[in-house]
C-alpha cells in the first residue's frame, strides 16, 4: 500500500462527477457559498465527460415560460403520463420552474442556440425541445464549473463514500484513486453531492465482440451514482424502471429530430402502420393508459417489440419522403454531426442513403437512468414549499443520509430532466447543500485515518490479487485464482440479460427468473472479491464492475417487488402481465443494510400534486 501515496483534501462541498448535474452543482455552490471550499471530482475530464461528452443537437427540457409556451404544471403532466403515472411531481415541478433560467445562462455563455426567424424565439424541435448547435455544449458548462470550483480533480474515480463517526447516518466525504498515477485520494467534506450519471452495460448489449461499446448510453456510465449511496445505506426508488430506447439500428443515432422536426414516421416491413395493430392487445394490458396523448414511450416500444416478435420486422423509419426537401435533408445529417457521428459512419458502411433507403430501427438493451424517459435513482427530499410530509426531510435533494445530496441521473422519481434539467437539479442540490452547511448541520464531523486506510486497502486489492494470481495463469487470461474485469462484466450482463428482462428474452422476466438471477448475482458478488487488475486502467474497470454489480442487485430486487407490468416495452413480468393500479399505483423504495447486504422494500404513495392543487383551488 505504501507505494500508493495518499492525498488529503478537506472541503465544504464535494461534487462527485462533473457531467451536466455536477457542473451545475459546482457553479451554483459558488453562488451561494462565496467563501466555501468547493471541489469537483471527475472520473474522466470534465471538458468531455458524461452523456453529453460528444455534444447534443437539442436541449430537451425548456418550458419557454417567458413566451407562455409551457408552464411547469404542463411538464409534470407530461412526465407523469409518459411514466404511466409514476413520478415524484414535487421534484419534477421544482426542476421545471427553474429550468428556463438555466437555459438562458447557457445562451449567455455562448452556446449557439437556433432561433425561429419569424418569432425570434428559440427554435422548437418539439413541445419541450429547442435546437442548438451543441458540439461544444459540454466544454461550455465545464468552463462555468472550472471558474467556480476551488479545484477540479480529473481522472479520479470515487469508489466509496466516507461516513461520519460521531453521528450515525451522516456523510463525511468520499475516497477514490487517480487512474493515471495510482494515488489514493481522501476528500473529507461537510456535504457531498453525487452526480455520477446512470448505468449502461449492466444488461448485455446488442453490440458484442468487435462492436462492444457501441451502445445508446455512454459506456463509461457505470452506476456509481447508485452504488455509492446504496453501499452507504441510502434509500433508492423506482430502480425497476429501466429504459429501453427505440433508435436507428447499430449506430443508436437519435430519432427525436427525425420524428419531431422532419416529421418522419415508422412502418413495418410491409409498409404498414403497425402501432395501430397492437392497440387492442395493449389496452388489455394497461387499460386507458394507451389512449393517453402523447402515447407513453414504453407503449410505443411495446408495439415495436410485439410486431417484431410476430414476424413483422424489420421496422423502418420512413426518411425517403422528408429527405427530398434539401433543408430537411441537411437537418437530418447535421443532427448526427452534433452528437452521434457514428450513425453516419454505420449508414455509409451499410450503403444506406436515407434519401433513397428507409433505415432500420431497433430497440436497445435496457439502461438505468434517472434523467431521461425513466426515473430510477435515489429517494430524496423535495422542496419545502411543494412536498408532502413523506417527501420532505429538511433539505431539497438530500438523500436519506444526512449531508448527502444528489442530482441528475442520481435522483429517482423525476423523469424527463435531460441535460438542462440535470444541470438545474445540480443547482438546486448545491443551494440546499450550502444551506445545510450554513445551518451548522455538519459540525463536529469525524472521519478517522483508520476508516480511510481500510478503504485504501479495499480499493487497491484487485492489483494485489492480480500480482499474486498471475503466477497461476494457465493460458491467456485464465487463472484459477482471479477473474478479470471483462470476464466479470460479461458474466454480470448475461445474468441480467437472461434473468432480469434483457434482449435475450424480449424483455421478459418473472418471479422465478428473478429469484434465480438474485442467486447468481450473489455468487458473482462473492467472486468479485477476487477480481484482478493488471494496471490502473483495469483497476478502474474493476471498480466500475463492482458498482455495476451492486446497482444490478438493486434493480433485480425492485423488479421482483413490483408485481405487475407497469411499463410494457421496458420490461414484462410474465407472471403479472397486466398493469395493476389497485395494488401498484405507488412508488417502490428500497434500502440495503450496509452490515448484512440485505435489501428491504416498501411501497410509498405517489401523490398527484399538480392536479390535486388545481382541484383544491377550484373548490
Ligand atoms: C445518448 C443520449 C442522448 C441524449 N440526448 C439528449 C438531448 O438530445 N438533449 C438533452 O437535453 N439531453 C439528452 N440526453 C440526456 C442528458 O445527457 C442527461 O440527462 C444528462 O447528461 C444527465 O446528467 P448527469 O450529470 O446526471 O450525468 P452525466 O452528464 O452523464 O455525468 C456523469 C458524470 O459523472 C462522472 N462519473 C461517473 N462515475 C464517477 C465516479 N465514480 N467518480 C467520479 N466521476 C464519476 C462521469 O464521468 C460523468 O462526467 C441524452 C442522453 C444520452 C445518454
Amino acid at each position: 500500500m505504501a507505494k500508493h501515496k495518499t492525498h488529503y483534501e478537506d472541503c465544504d462541498v464535494l461534487v462527485v462527477g462533473g457531467g451536466m448535474a455536477g457542473t451545475g452543482a459546482t457553479f451554483e455552490a459558488r453562488h451561494w457559498g462565496r467563501d466555501m471550499k468547493i471541489i469537483c471530482v471527475e472520473k474522466a475530464n470534465i471538458d468531455r465527460s458524461g452523456a453529453v461528452a460528444q455534444g447534443l443537437y437539442a436541449i430537451n427540457c425548456y418550458m419557454g415560460m417567458q413566451w407562455g409556451e409551457n408552464q411547469p404544471e404542463d411538464h409534470v403532466r407530461y412526465a407523469r403520463n409518459d411514466l404511466m403515472g409514476m413520478v415524484r411531481e414535487d421534484l419534477g415541478y421544482d426542476m421545471a420552474r427553474h429550468v428556463d433560467s438555466t437555459v438562458h445562462m447557457f445562451d449567455e455563455w455562448g452556446l449557439p442556440m437556433m432561433k425561429n426567424e419569424e418569432t425570434g424565439r428559440y427554435l422548437r424541435e418539439g413541445k419541450w425541445q429547442i435546437m442548438i448547435h451543441g458540439e461544444s455544449y459540454k466544454p461550455i458548462v465545464a468552463e462555468a464549473a472550472k471558474k467556480s470550483a476551488d479545484k477540479i480533480y480529473n481522472r479520479i474515480m470515487i469508489t466509496h463514500l466516507l461516513m461520519d463517526e460521531t453521528q450515525e447516518n451522516r456523510v463525511g466525504g468520499a475516497v477514490g484513486f487517480n487512474m493515471r498515477t495510482g494515488d489514493f485520494h481522501v476528500f473529507r467534506a461537510k456535504a457531498v453531492i453525487v452526480a455520477a450519471g446512470g448505468a449502461s452495460h449492466i444488461f448485455k448489449p446488442r453490440a458484442v465482440g468487435e462492436g462492444m461499446g457501441r451502445t445508446w448510453y455512454a459506456p463509461w456510465s457505470n452506476g456509481s451514482a447508485y452504488a455509492l449511496p446504496i453501499a452507504a445505506g441510502a434509500k433508492m426508488t423506482q430502480m425497476e424502471n429501466r429504459i429501453v430506447l427505440c433508435r436507428f439500428k447499430d449506430g443508436y443515432g437519435p430519432v427525436g429530430a427525425y420524428f419531431l422536426h422532419l416529421k418522419t414516421y415508422t412502418q413495418n416491413a410491409n409498409g404498414e402502420n403497425y402501432e395501430k395493430k397492437w392497440y387492442d392487445q395493449t389496452k388489455e394490458l394497461v387499460g386507458e393508459y394507451i389512449d393517453h396523448h402523447p402515447t407513453p414511450t414504453c407503449l410505443r416500444n411495446h408495439a415495436f417489440i410485439q410486431e417484431t416478435m410476430a414476424g413483422g420486422g424489420p421496422i423502418h423509419m420512413v426518411t425517403t419522403e422528408a429527405f427530398q426537401d434539401p433543408h430537411l435533408e441537411t437537418v437530418g445529417w447535421e443532427n448526427f454531426l452534433g452528437m452521434t457521428v457514428g450513425q453516419a459512419v454505420v449508414w455509409a458502411s451499410q450503403n444506406i442513403d436515407p434519401k433513397y433507403t428507409n433505415p432500420e430501427l431497433t430497440t436497445s438493451e435496457p439502461y438505468v437512468m434517472g434523467s431521461h424517459a425513466t426515473c430510477s435513482g435515489a429517494w430524496v427530499s423535495g422542496p419545502e414549499d411543494l412536498s408532502p410530509p413523506e417527501y420532505f426531510w429538511g433539505y431539497n435533494r438530500m438523500l436519506t443520509i444526512d449531508g448527502l445530496f444528489g442530482a441528475g441521473d442520481t435522483v429517482g422519481g423525476s423523469a424527463h430532466k435531460f441535460s438542462s434539467g440535470s444541470f438545474t437539479e445540480g443547482r438546486l442540490a448545491a443551494k440546499a447543500a450550502v444551506k445545510y452547511i450554513e445551518d451548522k448541520k455538519a459540525e463536529g464531523l469525524k472521519v478517522s485515518d483508520k476508516q480511510c486506510e481500510d478503504f485504501k486497502e479495499k480499493v487497491f486489492k484487485p492489483l494485489e490479487t492480480y500480482t499474486v494470481a498471475q503466477n497461476e495463469i494457465t493460458g491467456g487470461t485464465v487463472s484459477p485464482s482471479y477473474i478479470s474485469p471483462i470476464q466479470g462484466l460479461q458474466r454480470l450482463q448475461r445474468i441480467m440479460d437472461e434473468y432480469v428482462g434483457g434482449i435475450a428474452t424480449n424483455y421478459m422476466t418473472n418471479a422465478n427468473m428473478l429469484k434465480r438471477g438474485l442467486e447468481l448475482l450473489a455468487w458473482l458478488e462473492e467472486d468479485l472479491e477476487n477480481v484482478g487488475a493488471e494496471d490502473y486502467h483495469q483497476l478502474m474497470r474493476a471498480w466500475e464492475l463492482k458498482h455495476r454489480a451492486l446497482t444490478s442487485q438493486c434493480v433485480t430486487e425492485h423488479t421482483m417487488f413490483r408485481e405487475e407490468t407497469r411499463w410494457p416495452g421496458y420490461y414484462y413480468r410474465g407472471d403479472h402481465m397486466k398493469l395493476d393500479d389497485d395494488n401498484w399505483h405507488c412508488l417502490t423504495v428500497s434500502r440495503r443494510d450496509p452490515q448484512t447486504g440485505k435489501f428491504s422494500m416498501e411501497k410509498v404513495p405517489v401523490y398527484h400534486i399538480v392536479d390535486e392543487n388545481e382541484k383544491k383551488k377550484a373548490s
